[in-house]
C-alpha cells in the first residue's frame, strides 16, 4: 500500500441536485492548485450495477471512462475540472457492492457465517473507499456520497463512513455536508431549519459534519452563520456559503473566497504545500464572462428536455466557446419536432448543428432530415455516434440513391444496411456493460479535415456503441464524396466520416465530449465552434 492519504466525505442534505459533484470538484481543484495529489470518487446508492442501462431521463448522461466503464455523470465534472483520468474504481454503486458480496457468498468465502449489512456490506464499502489508493499515491481522496442523508438506501454508506472514520483516527478524515438554505420571499428570509434537521439526521447515524456548505440564492449574513454554527456543532468559519453562480466554473473561485480549502487543510492537520495557482482557471472564467460574439448551435436529440442528458456535450461547448471567445448558445431541438414543414424555420436560426448520440428508432427521421439540410446548405455539422451513423444513412439515401438505406438497429430487414451490428456484438445478449466501450485508437488520413484539426496521425477516443459503418458500402460512399478520414488501425472500423466538398461536415463514431476539459478543450469542438462563428459572420 502507498502512503496513507486523508479522506474527505461529501454528503448532501435537504434536497437532491444541490451540486455535490461541483462542490467536490471545486474543492479538489483548489487542493490540486496547492500542489496536492487529489482524486474524487462517487458512491451511488442505487441498485443498478452502473448507469449504463439507465434511460437518460432517469439519471442524466451516462459518462464513459477510458477503461470503458459506464459511470455517473459527476465523473465527467471531476475530469473536466481536474484534467485527471478516472477509471472503474472512481464509481461504486450499491449494485456493485452487493454483487461482490453475493459472489463471495456463493463461493463459500464466508465459511458458514450469516451474511449481513453490518459488517459484510459495510466492510465492502470501506474496502472500496480505500481501493483507489492502490491505483496511485494520493494525498487526499474525496468521496462523494450520492443521494440525500435520510434516504433508506444511503444508510449503509453513512454507517460505513462512521466506522471508517473511527478506524483511521482523528484528523485523518472530515465530512462536508452540502445543504440548502431556502429563501422564503414572503418572509424575506433565508431559512436554516431544514439544515438543522438534516445535520441532526446525520448525527443520529453517528456522523458529525465538520463543515457545512450552504447552497443559497442570497448572501448569508454573519448572524445566520453564527446560528448555523450553533445549531450544527461547527465553528463559524466552517459555515461556507455557496451562492448560485453564473457558471459552474466560478465555483472554485467562490469556494476559495470562502476559504473552504484553508478550513479543510486546517481540520486535516495538513501543512500548505504552496500558494494556490489558479491563473489559468481565472483566465478561462474571464473569457467565459466576456465573449466577443454569440453563436447559436442546434443540439438535435431526443432527450433535450433534460439538460443533464447531454452534459458532456454542453460542457465541451463551454470550453470550446472560451477558446474562440464566443458564447455558444446551445438551442435544444427535439428530433421528433423536425419535419418537412418545420425544418426551415428551425434550422435557419442556427449557425451549425450537432446531432446527438442515442439509441433506438424514436426521432431518427428528424435527425436525418436535419443532416440533409446541413449538407445541402453548407451548415456546419457535427454528428456524434448515432449522429454519425445517421449522416451515413442520409448520404446513402439521398446521394447514393439507396432509398431504403438504414441501420439494422432500426430496421433488421433493410436491403441496404449501411450501418450494421459489429461482428463481436452478434452473440451478445446481456445489456449491461457489453457495448464497445472505452478508449480505442483511431488513425487519421493525411489532408483530411480531421487531420487538420488534431494535427497528428494517431488519436485515442472513447466509445459506447454496438453498430458500425458497414464496410461493404465504404467504397461507394467514398466515391460520391463522403470519405472515411479516421479508422481503427487494427480492425479498419470507420471512426470518422467527412464530406470534403462541404465547409465543415464531420461524423464521429466516438464521443469527443468525454475528453474535453477546461485545460484541454477538445479540438473537434474548438474547430466546430470556429466554423459556426464563420458561418455566423457570413
Ligand atoms: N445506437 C448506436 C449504436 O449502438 C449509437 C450509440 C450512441 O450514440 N452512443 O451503435
Amino acid at each position: 500500500m502507498n502512503k496513507t492519504p486523508k479522506y474527505i466525505f461529501v454528503t448532501g442534505g435537504v434536497s437532491s441536485s444541490l451540486g455535490k459533484g461541483i462542490i467536490s470538484a471545486s474543492l479538489a481543484k483548489l487542493l490540486q492548485s496547492k500542489g496536492f495529489k487529489v482524486t474524487i470518487q462517487k458512491f451511488d446508492p442505487y441498485i443498478n450495477i452502473d448507469p449504463g442501462t439507465l434511460n437518460p431521463y432517469e439519471h442524466g448522461e451516462c459518462y464513459v471512462t477510458k477503461d470503458g466503464t459506464e459511470t455517473d455523470l459527476d465523473l465527467g465534472h471531476y475530469e473536466r475540472f481536474l484534467s485527471i483520468k478516472t477509471t472503474k474504481t472512481n464509481n461504486t454503486t450499491t449494485g456493485k457492492i452487493y454483487q461482490t458480496i453475493i459472489n463471495k457468498e456463493r463461493k463459500g468465502d464466508f465459511l458458514g457465517k450469516t451474511v449481513q449489512v453490518i459488517p459484510h456490506i459495510t466492510n465492502e464499502i470501506k474496502r472500496r473507499i480505500q481501493l483507489i489508493q492502490s491505483e496511485d499515491s494520493y494525498d487526499i481522496i474525496i468521496t462523494e456520497l450520492g443521494g440525500t442523508v435520510g434516504d433508506i438506501e444511503s444508510y449503509p454508506f453513512i454507517e460505513a463512513v462512521r466506522q471508517f472514520r473511527w478506524d483511521i483516527g482523528e484528523n485523518n478524515s472530515l465530512v462536508i455536508h452540502l445543504t440548502l438554505l431556502p429563501y422564503l420571499s414572503a418572509a424575506g428570509e433565508l431559512k436554516t431549519k431544514p439544515t438543522q434537521h438534516s445535520v441532526k439526521k446525520l448525527m443520529e447515524s453517528g456522523v458529525n459534519a465538520d463543515i457545512i456548505v450552504c447552497r443559497t440564492e442570497k448572501s448569508i449574513s454573519d448572524d445566520l452563520r453564527s446560528k448555523i454554527a450553533l445549531f450544527c456543532n461547527v465553528d463559524k468559519n466552517s459555515v461556507i456559503e455557496s451562492i448560485d453562480a453564473k457558471t459552474i466554473y466560478e465555483v472554485p473561485l467562490l469556494m476559495q473566497a470562502e476559504k473552504l480549502d484553508k478550513v479543510v487543510l486546517n481540520k486535516l492537520n495538513i501543512k500548505n504545500k504552496k500558494k494556490s495557482d489558479l491563473n489559468d482557471w481565472k483566465n478561462f472564467v474571464d473569457k467565459l464572462n466576456n465573449p466577443k460574439t454569440t453563436i447559436n448551435i442546434g443540439l438535435i436529440g431526443k432527450y433535450v428536455e433534460l439538460q443533464d442528458s447531454y452534459k458532456s456535450i454542453l460542457e465541451s461547448f463551454v470550453h470550446a466557446g472560451a477558446v474562440n471567445e464566443a458564447k455558444v448558445n446551445v438551442v435544444p431541438i427535439h428530433s421528433e419536432e423536425v419535419n418537412d414543414k418545420t425544418i426551415n424555420n428551425i434550422l435557419s436560426k442556427v449557425d451549425g448543428i450537432l446531432v446527438a448520440p442515442g439509441f433506438g428508432e424514436r426521432g431518427i427521421e428528424g435527425k436525418i432530415l436535419s443532416i440533409k439540410y446541413a449538407r445541402e446548405n453548407n451548415l456546419p455539422f457535427l454528428g456524434i455516434c448515432l449522429g454519425m451513423q445517421m449522416a451515413v444513412i442520409e448520404f446513402a439515401r439521398n446521394v447514393l440513391g439507396l432509398k431504403d438505406a438504414n441501420s439494422t438497429e432500426m430496421s433488421k430487414s433493410t436491403k441496404n444496411p449501411v450501418i450494421s451490428l459489429m461482428n463481436d456484438q452478434l452473440n451478445v445478449e446481456e445489456k449491461g456493460g457489453t457495448m464497445r466501450l472505452g478508449s480505442w485508437k483511431c488513425k487519421l488520413k493525411k489532408n483530411s479535415l480531421a487531420y487538420s484539426i488534431y494535427k497528428k496521425d494517431l488519436v485515442s477516443e472513447r466509445h459506447r456503441h454496438r453498430y458500425e459503418l458497414n464496410f461493404k458500402y465504404n467504397e461507394k460512399l467514398n466515391k460520391l464524396g463522403m470519405i472515411s478520414s479516421g479508422t481503427n488501425p487494427k480492425t479498419g472500423l470507420v471512426e470518422i466520416v467527412e464530406i470534403p466538398s462541404h465547409s465543415w461536415f464531420i461524423g464521429v463514431q466516438f464521443h469527443p465530449e468525454y475528453q474535453s476539459t477546461v485545460k484541454n478543450p477538445h479540438p473537434i469542438f474548438v474547430s466546430f465552434v470556429s466554423a459556426c462563428i464563420k458561418k455566423n459572420n457570413q
